[in-house]
């Protein structure tokens, strides 16, 4: 401990005055710190945090935050670690903030469909929450389990059903957080409609713990759905995508809620890697998939109308093919495809993943141009494309297997500078963290990045809230 002499404060006075303000059992310092803190998701940002603290109250957020400014240390908000950018690795010798024992439901209004929750809760939690009153929080992603809502708000996640009901930004009402300074600022208000002066909250929203502490929220919420509609969709050309959104979100009148696409090498990889567990949902040779699926609420119309615009898709060739879920488990066994992908991708380690935007008209332009120069840095490349092409989001998995030292930086060069020539962004989703610090110029003019450092400087003078994450220095 003596090692990580915190500023100004011994180290082991440091420790003291930590566990004043949340008890002996909730402060870890140097070896006594738990290796689950110590790396991040993916294990490519691996660091030496000086001290974990997991406060219960924003009182205690503000109190630590208080004496992280006075001793000039480093603090890093973590959530469940499930970003995947390298935002939670923190700095060397500073401090991990855990939101993990802030994770209480505080309430679920029915009548005002909103409900009030800690930064820790974890996302799953909050949907079964919300889902035991009827109601929705439409927030859904594959890390659902671990992920939280604090960590949610942070990276301003998307997920599955951001065709329909938007990114996390247009789920938050209210946000209370910690800046900096240990000043507490609240508005915590149930109202959908609120223009009084600037509306600040959208700063903490995908600032990636830069900005300030998110401590707890409240989320809009919508009635649920008791019906869903799921269906793969085989098509024999990318340009007929775009033309059959469109369709489908016109036909199913707003209930449309997934739209993923996935070409045909991901879908014949990942099917034939779970072919153990299940039977492939549709055979393979098809260039494109795409996994739809509408929530509504009348069972019967809603499946004749599925039924009746596959059908007419069909007949006006714009589909190929279309499996449609009869049952819960066929509906499990359509999405396991898209997002079951860690052991399928296990094979493929280590590997490089790309989670980029652009318009869907622009889509194959990016993979073609992405196909075509891989092999100038990469030996027999195996790169593998999919994402939530309802919102113009693309992933992109590429191997690492057969390339050398250098192999990494120069697939994320061919992959952004792609993104960069359609004006997309290097970002969709997952945020900047550490791994896309030096790429936040490909999508963002210097005039913004500076605008950006300004915020930060006015909200984090010392630059003590997560430095090295978000924005590059200069
Ligand atoms: C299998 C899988 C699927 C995923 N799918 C999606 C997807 O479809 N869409 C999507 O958007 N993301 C997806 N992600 C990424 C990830 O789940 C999201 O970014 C998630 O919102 C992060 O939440 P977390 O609680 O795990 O945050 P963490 O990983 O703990 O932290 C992420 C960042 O937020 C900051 N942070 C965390 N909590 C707070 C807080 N309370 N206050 C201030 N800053 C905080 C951290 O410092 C860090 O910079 C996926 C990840 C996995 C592993």
């Amino acid at each position: 401990v003596n090692e990580l002499a915190a500023g100004n404060l011994e180290a082991a006075e440091f420790v003291r005055e930590l566990k004043t303000i949340v008890g002996s059992a909730q402060v870890f310092a140097g070896d006594a710190i738990d290796p689950r803190y110590r790396r991040d998701l993916l294990g490519k940002f691996p660091g030496r945090p000086g001290y974990v603290v997991r406060p219960a109250s924003v009182e205690e957020v503000a109190a630590v935050m208080r004496l992280a400014t006075a001793s000039g240390l480093p603090v890093t908000p973590l959530g469940g670690r499930s970003g995947t950018v390298g935002g939670t690795r923190g700095v060397d010798g500073g401090i991990i903030l855990s939101l993990e024992r802030m994770n209480s439901i505080r309430e679920v209004d029915v009548s005002a469909h909103t409900m009030t929750v800690e930064a820790g809760v974890v996302l799953q939690a909050a949907q079964e929450a919300a889902e035991a009153q009827k109601l929705l929080l439409p927030l859904d992603l594959g890390a659902r389990g671990s992920a939280t809502i604090g960590g949610a708000i942070a990276t301003n996640a998307g997920g599955n059903r951001v065709l329909r009901w938007g990114m996390m930004r247009d789920m938050v009402l209210g946000v209370e957080a910690v800046l900096a300074d240990g000043s507490i600022v609240r508005s915590l208000g149930k109202v959908l409609k609120d223009n009084a002066g600037y509306d600040w909250k959208q700063l903490m929203i995908g600032s990636e713990g830069t900005l300030g502490v998110v401590t707890a929220a409240v989320l809009r919420l919508r009635p649920l759905p008791t019906t869903s509609q799921t269906a793969l969709l085989a098509l024999d050309s990318f340009d007929k995508m775009p033309d059959l959104l469109r369709r489908l979100e016109g036909r199913f009148a707003g209930t449309l809620s997934s739209f993923e696409a996935m070409w045909g090498p991901f879908y014949e990889f990942v099917s034939e890697a779970q072919l153990i567990r299940r039977p492939r949902p549709m055979r393979t040779g098809h260039p494109f998939y795409v996994l739809i699926e509408t929530l509504g609420a009348q069972a019967e119309r809603d499946r004749s109308l599925f039924e009746e615009v596959l059908a007419e898709a069909i007949e006006n060739d714009l589909i190929a093919d279309a499996v449609i879920a009869g049952s819960e488990r066929e509906r499990i066994n359509l999405w396991a495809v898209r997002e079951e992908l860690r052991e399928a991708f296990r094979s493929l380690h280590p590997v490089v993943g790309f989670d980029i935007s652009m318009t869907l008209a622009d889509m194959p332009g990016v993979v073609t141009e992405v196909e075509a120069n891989l092999p100038s840095v990469l030996k027999n490349p195996i790169a593998l494309f999919y994402g939530h092409a309802g919102d113009g989001n693309l992933h992109i998995v590429v191997s690492l297997k057969d390339g050398g030292a250098g192999a990494e930086h120069a697939v994320e060069l061919v992959v952004y500078s792609a993104v960069q020539r359609v004006g997309g962004s290097v970002a969709a989703e997952h945020g900047i963290g550490r791994e896309r610090l030096e790429f936040i110029g490909y999508t963002r003019s210097p005039e913004e990045l500076a605008l950006m450092r300004r915020i930060k400087s006015a909200l984090d003078p010392l630059n003590i809230l997560n430095p090295g994450v978000l924005i590059p220095v200069k």
